[in-house]
């Protein structure tokens, strides 16, 4: 096996597998390293389906990816319902027809887009290393990185480390690299329910006291309900019949009733943010980098978008003759994605801390907030650029073309 690249991706999830792609075309030797072997883990452990952006659809359009993931498995939302739960007069629709473009977003199987992506790297000269990266040491301007694979500590060699190993990212803590944490207090509870009247191409955002509830439409008689809850345990715990009666409490009548619970899963939610993306050689993206809040579909987005930006960058970086991991190039990076990080995490944010507070001068607010985007096309047409990922200057996967 060769043991020496010109970069290592700690982390071979969507975001480290699409900047793999986005990357691949290029005279570069790169290894993805994942604990994960081959296909279908999503699938087996992982039932959530994913709200990709018009942006990330492109993007997975030039990589190739989006043709392998099958019809089936990719819905798209032409209207989004996003109201308040604790009454009031205020509610507001965003509707692709108005906004001008095909869709608002697409929900997509968790399980299928890792297929996908996993049979599009397999056509690549990237290399696959199944293992967890324990250290790294840089030294004369090299990671020596050793992994634990299944046969023993293996160490390879690379001139830039990137970490896309997710919120618990341990690349950002070999690099020494603190982050910005703040708890929402709340955890996460997704759920596939089969509804009696389901609206194929609308999903629903509702904000209630415990935190956002959002129902996405799989396509089928099928919307996946992602539950934010204090505690998620007293859910989990609950036997189907009886979930099926509280979430039907909580969402009420309008997809008819929920017949069926799929498998229950649950997440902490927490805003973090790596005080800096880059360092020695080192660079983090998708969640390793930031983790948000669900409430707005934007992780995975906004993760792939960092894969986007950084292939132009590297792609840049070799065609003008540069070393990929000088700090000039990094640096150009993180200044690259200072204005779309903070932007999109301040949005999620926003949304979450409007909808959280109680009482009557905040349920006022919220429902004006709510009404005045209803009544201004202009407002609604910044809120949907925001999530379709089209604000600011767009990498070129997400224009059509490979860096
Ligand atoms: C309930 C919920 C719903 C969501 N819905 C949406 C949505 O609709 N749209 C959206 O855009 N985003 C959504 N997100 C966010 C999205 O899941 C994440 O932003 C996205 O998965 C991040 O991808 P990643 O590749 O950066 O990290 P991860 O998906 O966490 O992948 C990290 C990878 O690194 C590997 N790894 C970890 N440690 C090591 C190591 N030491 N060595 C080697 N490999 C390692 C792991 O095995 C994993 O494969 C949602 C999140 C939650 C919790």
């Amino acid at each position: 096996m060769n043991t020496s690249y010109d970069m290592v991706i700690c982390g071979g999830g969507l975001v480290g597998a699409t900047l793999g792609l986005s990357l691949a075309h290029l005279p570069l030797s790169i290894a993805i390293i994942d604990p994960t072997p081959s296909s279908h883990r999503a699938t087996r452990t992982d039932d959530r389906t994913f709200t990709l952006s018009l942006g990330t659809k492109r993007a997975l359009t030039t990589l190739g990816v989006w043709p392998l993931i099958p019809a089936a498995s990719i819905n798209a939302i032409r209207r989004i319902h996003v109201s308040d739960t604790r009454g009031g007069f205020g509610f507001t629709h965003l509707d692709a027809g108005e906004i001008g473009v095909e869709a608002l977003g697409y929900v997509t199987e968790s399980g299928a887009l890792w297929d996908a992506l996993r049979a599009a790297l397999a056509r690549t000269p990237i290399t696959l290393i199944t293992g967890t990266v324990r250290a790294a040491l840089r030294r004369d301007g090299r990671h020596d990185i050793t992994v634990d694979c299944a046969q023993g500590p293996q160490t390879l060699t690379a001139r830039l480390l990137v970490g896309a190993d997710g919120t618990a990212s341990a690349v950002r803590a070999l690099a020494g690299i603190t982050v910005l944490r703040r708890s929402y207090g709340r955890e996460a509870l997704v759920v596939n329910c089969g509804v009696t009247r389901p609206q194929r191409d609308t999903a629903f955002e509702r904000f209630g006291a415990e935190g956002p509830l959002a129902a996405l439409p799989t396509g089928r008689n099928q919307y996946t309900m992602v539950i934010s809850q204090r505690r998620a345990d007293d859910l989990l715990a609950l036997a189907d019949t009886d979930f099926l009666k509280r979430l039907q409490a909580l969402f009420g009548e309008r997809l008819g009733t929920f017949t069926s619970a799929g498998r229950r899963l649950s997440f902490p939610l927490a805003l973090v943010r790596a005080r800096t993306p880059v360092g020695d050689g080192v660079v983090l993206v998708g969640n390793a980098a930031q983790t948000l809040h669900p409430v707005a579909g934007q992780g995975f987005n906004l993760g792939l978008r960092d894969a986007a930006a950084l292939a132009d960058h590297v792609a840049r970086a070799v065609k003008r003759g540069l070393a990929i991991d000088s700090p000039a190039v990094l640096a150009a990076y993180a200044r690259a994605r200072g204005t779309d990080t903070g932007s999109t995490m301040a949005f999620t944010d926003r949304l979450v801390r409007i909808f959280a507070v109680d009482g009557g001068l905040a349920a006022t607010a919220r429902n004006v907030a709510l009404t005045l985007i209803d009544c201004l096309p202009g407002a609604k047409q910044g809120l949907a650029r925001q999530t379709m990922g089209l604000k600011g200057p767009v990498a070129s996967i997400l224009r059509g073309v490979r860096p």
